[in-house]
């Protein structure tokens, strides 16, 4: 490896950072190509940007999660009877229409009494941390596609 290529690889954290002109972009883009240990560096920069994403996006989650905890034990009160939700409770719970809570109705955990429909607190939050879940593996797997055209070339080491 001669000066002029240990130069561009110091380019590398600018290029990250987005810190490079145009035209030093175009430079380093195509030693990229040619250069496996700014390959290796791009992609574990990528590997960590996407579990920072993914952490940050279950924190957010997991906040909004204890606000409606809040919220529902303050509207509900104390003792067996708060974990017994109606249509109007989940409603507000999940912050919908009922119209929109009818719409969900083959997917939220449910049970019948008297013939009309009532819903568990508990079993609501547990479908609610399965769509988070869902959610976020959907997100890791979206960004995994463009992360992999900047890091794979045709005939490259990788
Ligand atoms: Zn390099």
């Amino acid at each position: 490896m001669n000066g002029h290529d240990r130069d561009l690889c110091n380019m590398v954290d600018d290029y990250i950072d987005g810190e490079l002109t145009s035209g030093d972009r175009k430079i380093f883009v195509s030693h990229l190509e040619q250069c496996t240990r700014c390959q290796l560096r791009l992609n574990d920069y990528v590997s960590l940007k996407q579990s920072l994403q993914a952490m940050f996006s279950k924190d957010l989650d997991h906040d909004a999660d204890l606000r409606i905890r809040r919220r529902i034990r303050h509207n509900t009160g104390t003792g067996e009877a708060g974990d017994i939700l109606d249509m109007e409770d989940l409603a507000r719970l999940l912050k919908i229409p009922v119209s929109e809570v009818v719409d969900l109705l083959d997917e939220l955990p449910s049970f019948e009494i008297g013939g009309r429909l009532r819903f568990r607190r508990s079993r609501i939050m547990e479908w609610i941390s399965g769509r988070e879940q869902n959610l976020m593996r959907d997100r890791q797997e979206s960004s995994l596609p463009p992360s992999s055209n900047i890091i794979k070339f045709p005939g490259g080491l990788l």
